[in-house]
């Protein structure tokens, strides 16, 4: 199983909060954490705002990749957004045309745990340093590049569009 997350790895949530709340304080750089690159703003009660989410666009090319990704390998979407998110998050993977598959809005501590303690994931593709660290040593993790990841020394994914076009190849499991 192919377990893939969702902000900044398939939804453009750094895109979204960006528009609506302008560049980050710290010099424009996104390479930080929410808290530190807006330290004036309710970061706690903006990730559990249900319409900030609908409006995000997913990442250009992931669809395509995830469908092909789909007809070889079972997937779950697994996001640590809030579980109160669970409704609107389908909404939003259908109405934009994501493969059906499983979702799991675990929050994030609920996430760290079934990422430690589960065995049924063979490869997570995520953008945030703590899970892919978190994963269990059975699971393999590529890193879905963002600017707070780079220096990160493991497998990646560029870009969907890229991986798409270049038809990279990806374990069967
Ligand atoms: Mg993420």
């Amino acid at each position: 199983m192919i377990a893939i997350d969702l902000d900044d790895t398939i939804a453009d949530f750094m895109g979204g909060f960006v528009k609506k709340y302008g560049p980050p304080l710290c010099g424009g750089r996104l390479d930080t954490s929410l808290r530190m690159m807006y330290p004036h703003l309710d970061i706690d009660a903006i990730v559990r705002e249900p319409a900030f989410y609908l409006r995000l666009v997913p990442i250009e090319g992931a669809q395509r990749v995830l469908y092909k990704l789909s007809s070889m390998n079972s997937l779950i979407y697994l996001s640590a957004r809030d579980p109160s998110l669970q409704d609107i998050t389908v909404k939003w993977l259908r109405g934009w045309g994501f493969s059906a598959a499983p979702l799991i809005c675990a929050g994030t501590e609920g996430k760290l745990m079934m990422l430690r303690r589960t065995n049924f994931i063979q490869i997570l593709i995520d953008d945030m340093e703590l899970f892919l660290r978190a994963a269990s040593s059975d699971t393999q993790v590529i890193a879905y590049t963002q600017p707070w990841n780079k220096k990160l020394n493991i497998p990646r994914i560029n870009s969907w569009r890229d991986y798409d076009k270049r038809g990279l190849f990806m374990p069967k499991v």
